[in-house]
């Protein structure tokens, strides 16, 4: 089927300077919106940047009906246009608005509206080797009726930002034992709004203390690890590549997914189970090499290096020669085009 996005813009191909603004200060020139009203999705468009207007009865603004995505543009060696995976996240994207009580987007709708906005605003990607494109694609309940309810109506929009990734400083963490980010058959695995408003608190009392973010554990007697910040969680242990399953408490991460499918290709162990933190601190105890790591679309990887546990602090292997680097690297030039993309995952423009 075919989408007709009206594009009321001009491409501007002059390259921009973007390299010392911080993330997601600076907007692209456009951004796509789309109107879902009377049961459904009305005329689409690219227009320049611009504030919203919504009734201060717009039910996203009391009650919570609000998903988002996040995924990234490139360039790749050659200098073509990759976004990594966008299929993927569309499945996850869909996955939150049906938790969420919210109208799918459909699939091709989604991805003329990415493939449309990115080429007009190519000229953001930022062309270095640490630099992309993020990409956030939303949907907001923007019914104007105070009562609590499911809209009626929607906007569903994507924005950019350009994006800088520097070497990564090694973490500090501690095991949260008190709060809890998601329980089993809440909204954990969607990318829905109240989830990272929920996890701000524990997170500043986390800082106030001297880390740099918490690892989640499961909401019932905080003995399974989960998550770490906004990244799922990962170990490398005993040459096994060690990661929580999927459940309704655990986002379903596109680098978590990709990591796993990289680490087997290399044929590295990988062991996808339940893991009590005990474990991990007695792997640390017996003065076994850990790796530990958060992964997510911002960083790829975030190497984590102090873990608190039960009032002391264990030190996780961050050195260069790390299995976690190696499965970065593996990844990185995957969405360069310099290593064979066997996974169809890049979509090039
Ligand atoms: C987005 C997110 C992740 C990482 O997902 P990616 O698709 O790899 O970016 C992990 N955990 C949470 C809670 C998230 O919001």
């Amino acid at each position: 089927m075919e989408y007709n996005i009206a594009i009321t813009a001009q491409a501007d191909r002059q390259v921009k300077d973007t390299k010392n603004v911080p993330f997601g200060k600076q907007p692209t020139e456009h951004m796509f919106i789309a109107e879902y009203k009377d049961g459904k999705w009305q005329d689409s468009r690219i227009v320049p940047f611009h504030d919203l207007t919504l009734s201060p009865f717009a039910l996203c603004l009391h009650y919570g009906q609000t998903v988002f995505e996040g995924m990234k543009a490139f360039l790749t060696d050659d200098k073509r246009i990759n976004i990594f995976r966008p299929e993927k996240h569309y499945e996850r994207f869909t996955k939150s608005l049906q938790r969420m009580c919210m109208p799918e987007v459909p699939k091709g709708l989604f991805m003329e509206a990415l493939h449309q906005l990115v080429q007009l605003d190519a000229s953001w990607i930022p062309n270095d080797e640490h630099g992309s494109l993020y990409l956030r694609p939303f949907m907001i309940a923007s019914e104007a009726r105070m009562g609590v309810k499911v809209s009626d109506e929607y906007l569903f929009m994507i924005v950019c930002s350009p994006a800088y990734q520097y070497y990564a400083q090694p973490l500090k963490v501690k095991v949260e034992d008190t709060y809890v980010r998601a329980a089993e058959g809440g909204t954990g695995s969607t990318k829905c709004g109240g989830n990272y408003g929920a996890a701000f608190y524990p997170s500043k009392l986390a800082k106030d203390a001297g880390y740099d973010q918490v690892i989640w554990t499961d909401s019932k007697n905080h003995e399974y690890i989960e998550e770490s910040g906004t990244m799922n969680l990962m170990f490398f242990i005993d040459n096994t590549l060690l990661t929580p399953p999927l459940s309704t408490s655990i986002l379903d991460g596109v680098t978590r997914d990709s990591l796993l499918t990289l680490a087997k290709e290399q044929g590295i162990n990988v062991d996808v189970r339940l893991i009590r933190h005990e474990e991990i601190r007695e792997a640390l105890e017996a003065g076994k090499r850990v790796e530990a790591f958060g992964a997510g679309t911002a960083a790829v990887i975030a190497p984590i290096e102090t873990i608190a546990m039960g009032g002391k602090h264990y030190n996780c292997y961050v050195g260069e020669d790390a299995t976690m680097y190696q499965l970065q690297k593996a990844l990185y030039d995957i969405r360069k085009g310099t290593a064979p993309d066997k996974h169809n995952w890049n979509y090039i423009i």
